[in-house]
């Protein structure tokens, strides 16, 4: 059944547990079954809760529901990965809104890339997401049934916040989602197999950067902070040298995995000198580049960088010696790839 007028069980902390259970009048024991259930066994109804008593069962029942919803729509490209549509929108929206997932398997891991907004305010011009402007707001729960929800749930490897969103822009959900991840009572993942995407807004990185070990990924695509606001107007209010001269404190120095986004556009940031500034930018950062081969979107005027010119840009970054890998593109045939996300159709 989909968005009941119920609060969900899916993406209640412990201490949010206990709350529920002492208004009820649960005895002690029923917040630890109850999470088990929900993030260990995957129930999907009160009633598969079977150690649970009959009698809380109904209180329980009555008042909550576990908020695991499947998704409206899947599409499956050739290479396999799968995008899934979640209609979302809270227990007591009525008309709800509608986000993306992406589950991209390789033959060593498989990805899921899960979103935190319908829609996002940053309009980046490189994304279909941010030509949809922002529509809503996930709770944790929401962000949670992008994973609880999809079949191949236990053939996950890794976690992106890459979707739909941005994640700092939506941050407590975003925070107490990746507690519930990672928690033994949660799902009990590894923080160093989830990784945020953000496009750097201070001062919510930082809080970010306390809350969690989870790896931390900044979409920078131009060391020229002039450039950079060209194409993501977020830099103007947002400077990400804020981002980066607090990386480079040695307070921020983590075990946690650091890296840049950089979607090369031809002529615009991928000529040697922009490689070269760049590394400057990054000098101080234990830190790593992602190079991602721009998806058109059809809106916007720019292009894709050629092989020839992306490939140099690499050579000169990893002659530098920064490290400087090329994230391959999954799913453009489905518009599941890196900027092609979005539910504008829907609006
Ligand atoms: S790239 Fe991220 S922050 Fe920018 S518009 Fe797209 S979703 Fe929003």
């Amino acid at each position: 059944m989909k968005l009941e007028n119920r609060e969900t069980l899916l993406g209640m902390t412990r201490a949010e547990l206990q709350q529920l259970c002492r208004d009820l009048g649960l005895p002690g024991y029923a917040p630890a079954q109850i999470a088990r259930w929900i993030y260990k066994k995957g129930a999907v109804s009160v009633a598969q809760m079977t150690d649970v008593s009959r009698d809380a069962r109904e209180l329980l029942d009555a008042s909550v529901c576990i908020g695991v919803d499947g998704p409206v729509e899947v599409r499956e490209s050739r290479d396999g990965t799968r995008k899934y549509l979640f209609a979302v929108g809270g227990p007591a929206k009525k008309s709800p809104a509608y986000v993306e997932t992406a589950y991209i398997p390789e033959p060593s891991r498989a990805t899921l890339c899960v979103s935190t907004q319908a829609g996002c305010a940053r309009a980046c011009e490189f994304c279909m997401t941010g030509r949809q402007g922002l529509q809503y707001n996930l709770t944790a729960g929401e962000i949670l049934n992008q994973y609880a929800a999809i079949p191949e749930k236990e053939k996950v490897t890794n976690i992106v916040y890459m979707g739909m969103g941005e994640p700092l822009d939506n941050l407590f959900p975003v925070l107490k989602s990746l507690e519930l991840f990672t928690s033994k009572t949660g799902y009990g993942l590894s923080p160093s197999r989830i990784t945020v995407s953000t496009v750097g807004i201070w001062p919510q990185f930082e809080e970010l950067f306390d809350s969690t070990a989870c790896n931390i990924a900044i979409s920078l695509h131009s060391p020229r902070p002039v450039e950079r606001a060209r194409i993501m107007p977020v830099e103007i209010q947002h400077p990400v040298n804020t981002v980066l001269e607090f990386l480079k404190t040695p307070r921020a120095r983590s075990r946690r995995r650091i890296s840049f986004e950089y979607i090369l556009f031809d002529g615009f940031n991928d000529t040697p000198v922009h490689a070269v500034e760049l590394v400057r930018l990054l000098h101080g950062i234990r830190c790593r580049v992602n190079l991602i081969s721009y998806n058109p979107g059809g809106e916007s005027l720019l292009k894709p960088s050629s092989p020839r010119a992306a490939a140099a840009f690499q050579q000169t970054v990893k002659t530098k010696g920064m490290i400087a890998t090329f994230r391959k593109s999954r799913g453009e045939d489905i518009d599941a790839a890196c900027g092609l996300l979005s539910t504008r159709r829907l609006l």
